[in-house]
């Protein structure tokens, strides 16, 4: 019987790796008439969060509920990119993790560090997640600063890819055993090749309509439309299990299928703009590929992630990472401009005609402040940055600040019976959907198989 995954994001192709891998690993009867598909309903993938994310990935900054999947899913990633050369093929390197304060005068105040998953919205930065610097951190500060003579380096140790800021105060809060980066569209494009080598079915410019049932009323599959030539305009395709994982699209795709339900996923949209740039002051990511070691140790200074409350040079919470894109070739991401009230066009690829020049530019402003060149005697840097994309996606965020995860009870589906299958939700990951993408995609397809999870997510379930 078959799986339909509605949305190609990071979180669709997670789970459909991990079910496609463990079906394959199966030799029963039964898995070779299995078939898996991934609905999507724009042109082209990764035209969304999961495309345009800033790719940083944390071992356990999370609240308890999610705290064991997160673990899962580091481990996960590293594996992942130990196996199949992760570093080359989709940036996967242990990162630096600093924060950078100037004059001090965001909302939270010198000194005070939001907790808890709202500090995106209280625009407060994500290093406010962390506890204090671990013994390890501060080991590796001072590490780094013993090989200062093989990496690009400021004169007092720290990364030369962001300009030391007068008046600032550069603090250390994680190191790369515990925090690492990727480049997230190439993560995707990984996991998409793996997938269609396993066989997955991708259908793109295709929308769920409807469910459909059996003489008995209970769900047998969807209803398919699609404005792909190569289509038809509209078929139906047999099904056990749906996988809702579309994002922030998510409430709309429920809403479609199962009209007559009075529940609603509860997944708001938060936007966020973004801009990737290269600097000529970070172009050294493997420091010796001979020694090099994911995820850790002397020779592994490969990434670095800064996080700046709102200050002197910023009204809002700058986050940039200088990280590794495909073959070594090293690019700063920044972000933390976000908007929680852009509207949500009907598909991904319409997102690009949303972006705002001014916010680009303000983002542009604070990428030269963090990372230009330093101009002497003077506040200001010197724009020397080469633009790679300037981008708008959508987070996804839950109510509860936590993903959900699992089977919608029969009584959330307006009067549809599921019979022998179900219908799951994986959304709602909010600004950690890279981070939690893998463990995510394995727990979901052993719930789907029946088996116990590799992670506890009793409490990210749908009640
Ligand atoms: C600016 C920014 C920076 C971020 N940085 C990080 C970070 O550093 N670390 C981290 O861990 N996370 C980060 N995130 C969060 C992360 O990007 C998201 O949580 C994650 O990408 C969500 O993945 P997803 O697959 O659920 O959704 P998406 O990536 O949005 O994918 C959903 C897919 O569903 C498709 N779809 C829509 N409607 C339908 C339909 N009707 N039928 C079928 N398909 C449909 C969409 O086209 C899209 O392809 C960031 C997010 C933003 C916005």
């Amino acid at each position: 019987m078959s799986t339909v995954i509605l949305g190609g994001g990071i979180i669709g192709l997670s789970t459909a790796y991990y079910l496609a891998q463990q079906k394959e690993a199966s030799t029963t009867s039964q898995s070779q008439s299995y078939s898996l598909y991934i609905v999507e309903s724009s042109p082209a993938l990764f035209e969304s969060a999961s495309g345009y994310a800033g790719g940083f990935l944390a071992l356990d900054w999370f609240v308890p509920a999610v705290a064991s999947l997160g673990a899962l899913s580091y481990r996960l990633h590293r594996e992942l990119a130990e196996k199949h050369d992760g570093p080359r093929r989709w940036g996967y390197g242990g990162s630096h993790v600093y924060s950078l304060s100037v004059e001090d005068v965001g909302v939270s105040g010198p000194g005070r560090k939001a907790r808890g998953e709202d500090w995106l919205l209280q625009g407060t930065s994500r290093a406010g997640l962390v506890g204090t610097n671990s013994e390890a951190d501060r080991n590796s500060h001072v590490s780094h600063s013993q090989h200062a003579d093989r990496v690009n380096v400021n004169a007092d140790g720290t990364p030369a890819v962001f300009t030391p800021q007068p008046g600032g105060t550069l603090e250390t809060i994680a190191g790369p055993e515990e925090c690492a980066q990727v480049e997230p569209r190439e993560l995707c494009e990984f996991l998409l090749d793996e997938c269609k080598k396993m066989g997955v079915e991708v259908y793109l410019s295709t929308k769920a309509t409807r469910v459909l049932t059996d003489d008995t009323g209970a769900f047998s599959g969807l209803k398919l439309q699609s404005t792909d030539e190569d289509r038809p305009a509209e078929w139906d395709v047999e099904c056990k299990n749906v996988v809702l994982a579309a994002g922030v699209w998510t409430p709309r795709v429920f809403k479609t299928l199962f009209p007559h339900s009075n529940w609603q996923i509860p997944v708001e949209p938060l936007a966020g703009h973004s801009i990737t740039v290269r600097s000529p002051r970070y172009n050294t990511p493997f420091v010796d590929p001979s020694k090099r070691r994911i995820g850790g140790g002397d020779e592994n200074w490969l990434c670095y992630s800064i996080y700046c409350p709102p200050g002197q040079h910023w009204p809002y919470a700058p986050e940039a990472y200088a990280r590794l894109a495909r073959n070594g070739e090293t690019e700063l991401w920044l972000g933390g401009l976000n908007h929680s009230d852009l509207p949500v066009p009907e598909l991904a690829v319409d997102v690009k005609k949303m972006i705002d020049p001014e916010c680009i530019k303000d983002l542009r402003k604070t990428t030269v402040q963090l990372a230009g060149l330093a101009k002497e005697g003077d506040d200001l840097n010197q724009d020397d940055l080469e633009t790679i994309r300037e981008a708008l996606c959508f987070r996804p965020v839950s109510s509860t600040g936590k993903p959900l995860l699992g089977q919608l009870p029969e009584k959330y589906l307006g009067g549809v019976r599921v019979g022998g299958g179900g219908i799951w939700v994986a959304s709602g990951h909010g600004p950690w959907g890279i981070t939690l993408s893998l463990g995510t995609g394995l727990v979901m397809s052993e719930m789907l198989l029946g088996k116990k999870t590799s992670a506890d997510v009793g409490l990210l379930r749908v009640a």
